[in-house]
């Protein structure tokens, strides 16, 4: 037996195993198996080189077989012997005594079967660039490039937005003008004619019920596609032009023996970019479709599979491009979808076993007297949710298994003195805490906040610039510090020499230059603000610093309980569902383009009663540099022609940390009246005096954000306002425009949200370094909550997911971990 000789049955199997589960329906392969297997025969025909298998071969027709042609039954029973033939050939090929050995896939160069992923010519994976490919051209993949798809497995995983109904065939003479429709019909003439000013092509069609005319502008070339005679299928809107129904520029395909793609169907609608078109995208799609998707390893055992009654992979892949029904369509998003969210959870399982299995953290105790004093000394009580939280964290802190519990809790509903009391504890049991925050000007405001309160209850103080140390808190001095980017290079690393001793027992900084930078010498606690820029990669190397600490991240973004347990399922949850007393409801007013006037005017006034007002600049995706010039113009725009009196300030991301902070602490002190941003006050600032917040371009902000927005007015006595500026708003825009401006209420948006979101719409999974999302929707609650179980189940039965019928499943789990990661 030679190399030369092995008949490669595996691809040839997969299919008519497919085929038997997918009901002898012959849609296995795009294009029927009959024409897949006269290829295949004829590839394989000269690799027999035993009679009996040659005989039968012949006897079974594989080579001219009419598959298309027979019922139900003739089909299966074909099948199995065909299946029957297969191994034969592959036990002949066997060298029956070393059949395992590593020898053997050596010399014949080839397994037996095919590893995951492997075509049959072996050298060509689906990780291959999509250019092994017939029919693409370095010049497509360049342009395919710019979508993010690269190689085959990027194609076969690059869905349609979605689909064109051409599915409904009609006679000529029912056609209704102004709807889609499809008609097939045979082409009685196509010339190039005269349309209008232009040259374009036309077309005269007909069938049993009628003719009809197609016109296409602008396009001469076309008409030479459509030869007379030839059976046309056109799919477009209808339109009647001087009492006649025309179709203008239809989709158009000649019946051929393959399957429509252009026509005739659901038909995919994908993303484009310059110098890619519709049909061209489409037959590229077909090809990799037709000789890759099957080729796709299942990963998914079994028997998850059939609990959740889901298609196969190959099958869904194909229907989520080429649907044969809408209903089919939604089982193959369904059967995609919990492939996102099932890897996403059995990962973060497996995290979440990693740190509870990892060296024990260290147990705190309580000394309750000295914590009451600082909750007595704040000046105000803390609320119920308050209360109950900041429990759930005292209780974890006193495990010696590390806490790892996510806060979530409503705009200004009082996160951070819950945290201050948790890093009290940290210190008072000797402990090093770091608290980090998502950009310079909240540390900053961290550290402010934090001095006040502690201040109040020192006996003695030594307060010099970024470091702070207060007796008579705790039974020991307690020392503060502020590690921030803008301190000197002296003091950066006379402060990390500090923390290194152990001089320092709370630092505050940002997420980078806690992680990065610092070597702590008893790090116990880690309070993390913003959880949605601190993904679960960041956690994990946190605790690989090698302490294990607790762990408690913040957020204000308001997810709902399902999917926060499978974004988060390596957190325990904690909510504070409650603002304080008081709080007055924000005013929130969508504004008409034309109300700009009236919008100044409004805070004009407000500042001459001693008021001071944000407005936001739009969003622009493009760069922040391009963002930061957009607001310069802004600002100079407002403060020449607006408001020549008031005084104006202006934060944007281009600007180095001191003059960020410099602005900040300008408005902070009211030596500003307004403050022209963009988008980056999102997080967390807390300036009491503000009580106008004034959005331009709204519809482009998702809601949570102009949540947070909000946010940021509303947090001292007097009633606050949030102005929304769009100019032109999208329906999914004003949506969300009408939502803010109707709920007040977090949690609520956020299920709004939900609904109005999109696939694939995660927010910050990229950031938090978890796999892409592309086809689980937010809303998905119940798939959410079935791949949450099975994944559960799964890992509690294999927790390294190391049986053999997981290996699939643990290498898939590897490759989406590892690219998902790669943003971290
Ligand atoms: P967030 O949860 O958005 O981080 P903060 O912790 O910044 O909210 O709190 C917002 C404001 O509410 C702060 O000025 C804080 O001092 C105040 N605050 C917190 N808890 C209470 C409470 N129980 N009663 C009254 N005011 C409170
Ligand atoms: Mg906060």
């Amino acid at each position: 037996m030679t190399a030369s000789s092995f008949i490669d049955v595996e691809p040839l199997r997969t299919i008519l195993q497919m085929e038997c589960r997918r009901n002898y329906t012959n849609t296995t392969v795009l294009g029927g198996l009959d024409k897949y297997l006269s290829n295949w025969a004829r590839e394989t025909r000269g690799k027999i080189n035993s009679p009996e298998l040659l005989t039968r071969f012949t006897e079974l027709k594989l080579a001219d077989s009419s598959y298309a042609g027979w019922d139900v039954y003739k089909r299966k029973e074909w099948i199995k012997d065909v299946l029957d033939w297969l191994a034969r050939a592959e036990n002949a090929a066997e060298p029956a005594p070393e059949k395992k050995s590593k020898a053997r896939s050596r010399t014949t160069s080839r397994p037996s079967t095919i590893p995951a992923g492997r075509s049959p010519d072996g050298a060509k994976s689906l990780d291959s660039p999509v250019t092994v490919a017939k029919g693409i051209a370095a010049s497509s993949a360049s342009k395919l490039a710019k979508l993010g798809v690269q190689t085959i497995r990027d194609m076969l995983y690059f869905f349609p937005r979605r689909h064109l109904d051409y599915s409904q065939r009609k006679p000529i003479a029912k056609l209704e003008v102004g709807e889609e429709q499809t008609i097939l019909a045979t082409v009685w003439e196509a010339r190039i004619a005269r349309l209008g000013s232009q040259q374009g092509t036309e077309v005269i069609v007909g069938d049993e019920t009628g003719n009809i005319r197609a016109v296409w502008f602008n396009q001469p070339f076309l008409a030479r596609n459509f030869p007379t005679n030839a059976q046309l299928v056109l799919s477009g809107r209808v339109f009647e032009f001087r009492g006649n129904k025309v179709f203008e520029s239809p989709e158009w395909e000649l019946v051929e023996d393959k399957e429509l793609i252009h026509t005739g169907r659901l038909v995919p609608v994908y993303p484009l970019t310059r110098g890619l078109y519709p049909r061209q995208v489409r037959n590229m799609v077909r090809k990799v479709l037709d000789n890759w998707a099957w080729q796709v390893t299942d990963f998914l055992p079994q028997e998850v599979k059939s609990n959740c009654r889901l298609l196969d992979l190959p099958q869904a892949i194909m229907q989520a491009h080429y649907p044969d029904s809408n209903l089919v369509k939604a089982e193959a998003r369904k059967r995609l979808a919990f492939d996102e969210l099932f890897l996403i959870q059995l990962g973060v399982l497996d995290k979440k076993r990693d740190w509870q299995e990892s060296q024990p953290g260290n147990a705190f105790t309580l000394n309750n007297e000295r914590l009451d004093r600082f909750l007595n000394s704040l000046p105000f009580n803390l609320t119920q949710a308050q209360q109950r939280v900041l429990q759930e964290i005292l209780d974890d802190l006193q495990k010696s298994r590390p806490m790892s519990r996510l806060l979530q809790g409503e705009v200004g509903s009082g996160k951070t003195v819950v945290a201050m009391a948790a890093l009290l504890v940290g210190a008072d049991n000797g402990y090093q805490a770091a608290l980090m925050a998502p950009t310079e000007i909240l540390a900053e405001q961290h550290f402010k906040t934090i001095r006040q309160l502690l201040s109040n209850m020192s006996d003695e103080k030594i307060e010099q610039g970024n470091v702070c140390c207060y007796q008579g808190l705790l039974s020991r001095p307690v020392t503060f510090a502020l590690l921030t980017g803008s301190l000197s290079e002296r003091e950066k690393s006379e402060l990390h020499q500090q923390i290194q001793e152990g001089k320092v027992d709370i630092v505050i900084g940002t997420h980078a230059l806690i992680q990065k930078a610092v070597e702590f010498s008893r790090l116990g606690l880690v309070v993390v603000d913003e959880q949605h820029r601190f993904g679960v990669l960041q956690r994990s190397a946190l605790r690989q610093k090698g302490f294990n600490p607790h762990i408690l991240v913040m957020t204000a973004t308001p997810i709902p309980r399902t999917l926060a347990l499978t974004l988060y399922g390596d957190l325990d949850l904690s909510v504070i569902d409650e603002l304080p007393p008081g709080r007055q409801e924000i005013k929130t007013r969508w504004l008409k383009p034309e109300q700009r006037g009236r919008a100044y005017d409004f805070l004009r006034r407000q500042i001459a009663e001693g008021q001071q007002a944000f407005i936001i600049c739009p969003l622009i995706e493009e760069s922040e540099s391009v963002e930061a010039k957009a607001a310069v113009a802004e600002y100079e725009r407002l403060s020449k022609e607006v408001f020549p009196s008031l005084r104006l300030g202006l934060l944007h991301g281009r600007m180095t940390a001191v003059e960020k902070d410099k602005v900040m602490q300008s408005f902070r002190d009211g030596r500003l009246d307004i403050l022209v941003s963009t988008p980056v006050v999102e997080v967390g600032i807390d300036v009491p005096n503000a009580t106008v917040m004034l959005v331009e371009a709204a519809d482009r902000f998702g809601l949570s954000q102009l949540h947070q927005f909000r946010g940021r007015v509303g947090r001292g006595e007097k009633q606050s306002y949030c102005l929304l500026l769009a100019e032109k708003p999208s329906p999914v825009g004003s949506e969300r425009l009408k939502a803010i401006e109707g709920i007040q209420n977090g949690f609520v948006l956020a299920e709004k949200d939900l609904e109005l979101r999109g696939p694939g719409e995660f927010f910050g999974t990229r950031q938090s370094g978890l796999p892409d999302i592309r086809m689980a929707r937010l809303s998905d609650t119940q798939l959410l909550e079935l791949a949450r179980n099975e994944a559960v189940a799964l890992f509690r039965r294999d927790p390294d997911i190391s049986m053999p019928e997981h290996r699939l499943l643990a290498q898939e789990l590897a490759r989406v971990w590892q690219t998902g990661g790669e943003s971290s």
